[in-house]
């Protein structure tokens, strides 16, 4: 709180002061940029405590907003940066950052940055950078596919995200929740849901459920494939048609004419072609990967 800060008279996240900040400058929030600013001490905490950080870590943040988490992060780690879209919020933010010369905020979208730059450009003395944010929720995968996606040096992504898209990415095979999102998270990262979070905590107040989760990131991979493009493409065409089997949903991947090479392939590696694509763990997709390209089937 503010004293951890120090700071008593700046610490906007309470509902009285996040108020007191839109009516200052006229703020009104957008729909359509997924604003819905946190305004609990406890939440805002337990994110700050899931991201291990110390004066030797670097925190990005995505969507600061009017900086509620920047100015925790600006307390817990040596060094903050902070994207935001909305131009609306940049005077605000260098108000209530004023003081936090570790922190730096970049007006853009997150979407669009070179994001390897800016880990080269302000994190490459840190001994370690996690990504921390209230995640706008509209764009929530296309965002973490990316910090996926680019292999960038991560240690944590702790992120408020909506609750059914946290449990798709923490599910294990076998229930409804499992696709191609859970494997492609769990690919990359150790998922773990940290807490529930009621709608009570945000101003605006969000029509969805939400959840906060950490996904650490793993050193090398979960599985080892040949073909990394080739293995999610096996992936994503197993969980096309959910209420199709394997078999099914892999004979439009690989041809009618292969119909019953599949059946043999898949029988060769131990995996019965009448289960459904939901109940593959990521070594069994892997296995399919592998035989598939030994069989010549790029797809
Ligand atoms: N961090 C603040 C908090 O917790 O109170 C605000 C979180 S709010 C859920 C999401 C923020 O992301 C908004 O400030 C919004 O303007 C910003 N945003 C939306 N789309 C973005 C994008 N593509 N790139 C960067 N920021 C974005």
């Amino acid at each position: 709180g503010a004293a951890a800060t120090g700071r008593a008279s700046i610490e906007v996240a309470t509902p009285k002061r996040t108020k007191e900040i839109i009516a200052k400058y006229g703020f009104s929030f957008k729909k359509s940029l997924g604003q819905n600013f946190l305004i609990d001490q406890n939440i805002l905490n337990k994110i700050v405590e899931a991201a291990e950080l110390d004066e030797t870590k670097g925190a990005l943040e995505i969507g600061p907003g009017i900086g509620a988490l920047t100015q925790r992060l600006a307390a817990s780690a040596g060094k903050v940066t902070a994207v935001e879209i909305d131009n609306r919020l940049i005077p605000i933010l260098r108000d209530v950052l004023s003081e936090d010369t570790n922190t730096e905020v970049i007006h853009g979208d997150v979407l669009k940055l070179d994001l390897k730059q800016v880990f080269e450009d302000r994190f490459s003395d840190m001994s370690g950078v996690s990504v921390v944010a209230n995640l706008p929720y509209y764009v929530t995968t296309p965002i973490l596919m990316k910090l996926l996606e680019e292999r960038l040096p991560l240690e944590h992504i702790v992120v408020m995200i909506q609750k059914e898209v946290a449990d798709r990415m923490a599910a294990k095979p076998g229930g409804k929740e499992y696709g191609s999102l859970s494997v492609a998270v769990q690919y990359y990262c150790v998922p773990q849901v940290v807490c529930i979070v009621p709608h009570t905590v945000f101003i605006p107040q969000p029509n969805v459920d939400s959840a906060v989760i950490k996904l650490s990131l793993r050193d090398k991979p979960a599985v080892d494939v040949p073909d990394e493009d080739h293995y999610f493409r096996v992936v994503q065409a197993s969980f096309a048609q959910r209420r199709k089997t394997l078999f099914n949903n892999l004979t439009a991947f690989v041809g009618k004419e292969n119909r019953e090479a599949l059946t043999a392939l898949l029988t060769g590696i131990g995996i019965d072609p009448a289960r459904r694509g939901e109940t593959l763990s990521l070594e069994e997709f892997a296995s399919v990967s592998r035989a598939m390209l030994e069989a010549g089937w790029r797809g």
